[in-house]
């Protein structure tokens, strides 16, 4: 049995008493990291803090971005040995709103997944079609070819420990979720594309979550599904009360 995964993406949200607060509200009620892995993906600024506030409990904490090389003139941009410097544990890789308005590419994505690796960081790689793709059938090879290129390069027992995340842009912040039929047959897809191009060992442990308007009512319908083995939430994560919903379902 896959371990599910549940990760909150506060994206560009929170000041830092908002994001302190809600860590001294959630990380001793967390469920037992034994039962299931529980992430918050926080801005930049809190990730030091908050990977201090959390240490001891099964509370994990993840960045929403890095960029792939080591260090130098890249002004802005925050390396994978700095998050690994602070505790980081966990880092989101081309989530679709990068893709869109910062020029994330399948090879960004790429050097950022073994850049991940090279410094120990679990990368949650996002993919997923936006509506326009949905609507003229091209959900699937989309989504192949991204998996494919995200993956390019990395060993097999990479590939086993790497989270996909299946986000359709269409549901991302809309309220829109995927039927958990549809998100079900994307996942399912997505798991025999990995045992094609890497083997069946790691897609039977690559872990693979949904995310787009995921929230405390759909979530267990979602978790239900053979494919689905976590959630990665956008909106319903920045509550406390909500995301200890969300984690209990994982659990
Ligand atoms: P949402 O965002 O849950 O607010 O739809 C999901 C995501 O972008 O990861």
């Amino acid at each position: 049995m896959r371990k599910k995964v549940i990760a909150g993406n506060w994206k560009m949200n929170k000041v830092l008493a908002e994001a302190t607060q809600f860590v001294a509200d959630t990380k001793d009620k967390v469920p037992g990291a034994d039962k299931v892995e529980s992430v918050v993906c926080a801005p930049f600024p809190y990730l030091s803090e908050l990977v201090q506030k959390s240490a001891g409990t099964d509370l994990e904490i993840a960045a929403q971005n890095m960029h792939y090389e080591e260090s130098g003139a890249f002004t802005g941009e925050v390396s994978p040995a700095m998050l690994k410097d602070i505790g980081v544990s966990y880092v989101v890789l081309g989530h679709s709103e990068r893709r869109e308005y910062f020029a994330e590419t399948d090879e960004t994505v790429n050097k950022k997944a073994h850049a991940a690796f090279k410094h120990g960081l679990t990368p949650i790689i996002c993919v997923g079609e936006t509506l326009e793709q949905r609507e003229s059938n091209q959900t699937m090879d989309l989504v192949a070819d991204q998996v494919k290129k995200a993956l390019a390069g990395l060993t097999e027992d990479q590939v086993k420990e790497t989270i996909l995340a299946y986000e359709p842009i269409w549901a991302i912040g809309t309220g829109k979720t995927a039927t958990s039929e549809q998100a079900n047959e994307v996942c399912t897809h997505i798991r025999i594309v990995v045992a094609e191009a890497v083997s069946t060992d790691a897609a039977q442990a690559v872990r693979i979550q949904y995310g787009g308007s995921v929230k405390p009512a759909n979530v267990d319908e979602l978790l239900a599904q053979s494919d689905i083995d976590g959630a990665l939430v956008g909106g319903a994560s920045l509550e406390a009360d909500s995301f200890l919903k969300l984690v209990e379902a994982g659990a």
